[in-house]
């Protein structure tokens, strides 16, 4: 029996957005509100966990157990998945640093929604994915025999329910963006899109290897490379969860703009990506670009 919150969900609006930075451009920007796929679990969160919890629950297994640093979305949204469904959570973060003091918002709000915390030192942390280091985490976060969901929540099943954001925009734009962490969204969304579309991918930290990270994930999920996508890369504003007063001003503008909560640490990046890149004419006239909303604040 499927437990109702896994039962599939409509697809999210889209939304067009007049701004007259794209017009000017002949450049028609939609809005993919991602952010309202479900009432309390936003956007590309929900689409990365859902195949995940579905496998945890029909498995049989105790509890969920995945990894996050201290304001992690994916942790909160894992913490808010376990409270709906009815299933343990475990979140390993990174920093034993932080054992012992005040929660940050975030971690009290996975705490209140059922989630057991465990701290862990960085290089522990770091050692994660390593087998033994797993089977030994594991055994001292109390959660043995737990489904195990990776950091950020990019597996092969998580790019199967991004692939459903792809499918759902379909015929919609010439062009579909989104802001980028693991990757994981894009690579799955890049699958799902029709062949005459393509995705562009906004890398909000710095560095990294993201492009390769996006190839190994779709090699485990779909057996090859799927979809056209590429990556703006210039657009992290100095690294993760950095968000520079131009940034913000950015932000607020377009908020009030369109009436549209701007989350500051992914959105913001990728609706400042499309704004500069119109502007300079990286779009021929007569385009239609999607951004996808991916989470609110
Ligand atoms: C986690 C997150 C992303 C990044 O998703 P990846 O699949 O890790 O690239 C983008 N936007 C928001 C709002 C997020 O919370």
């Amino acid at each position: 029996m499927t437990h109702p919150e896994l039962r599939p969900r409509p697809p999210s609006p889209l939304v067009e957005a007049a701004d007259e930075r794209f017009a000017a451009h002949g450049v028609r920007l939609l809005l993919k509100r991602d952010d309202l796929v479900h009432p309390e679990l936003p956007g590309n969160k929900w689409r990365k966990l859902a195949p995940n919890l579905r496998a945890a629950v029909e498995g049989g297994f105790p509890a969920l157990l995945t990894f996050g640093g201290a304001y992690s979305n994916h942790l909160r949204a894992t913490a808010a998945a376990g409270r709906l469904l009815g299933l343990p959570t475990v979140g390993v973060v990174r920093g034993d640093e932080l054992a012992g003091r005040p929660l940050n918002e975030s971690l009290a709000r996975c705490v209140a929604d059922g989630m057991r915390l465990h701290f862990v030192s960085r290089s522990e942390y770091r050692r994660k994915a390593e087998p033994e280091a797993l089977a030994h985490l594991l055994a001292a976060a109390g959660g043995k025999g737990a489904y195990v969901v990776p950091e950020g929540g990019s597996n092969a099943l998580a790019l199967r329910g991004c692939l459903e954001l792809g499918r759902e925009l379909r015929g919609m734009a010439d062009v579909v963006a989104v802001a980028c962490g693991t990757g994981g969204t894009l690579a799955g969304l890049a699958a799902g899109l029709a062949p005459e579309q393509r995705a562009v991918g906004v890398p909000v930290l710095a560095g990294g290897f993201l492009a390769a990270e996006i190839r190994s994930l779709q090699q485990a999920a779909f057996g090859g490379p799927a979809g056209a996508w590429t990556l703006a890369e210039g657009f992290h504003h100095g690294g993760y969860a950095r968000v520079p007063a131009p940034l913000e001003s950015f932000a607020a503008d377009f908020e009030a703009r369109h009436g549209l909560p701007i989350e500051r640490i992914y959105v913001a990046k990728l609706l400042w990506a499309l704004t500069a890149l119109t502007e300079s004419g990286a779009f021929p006239p007569g385009s239609t670009l999607a951004a996808v909303i991916t989470g609110r604040p």
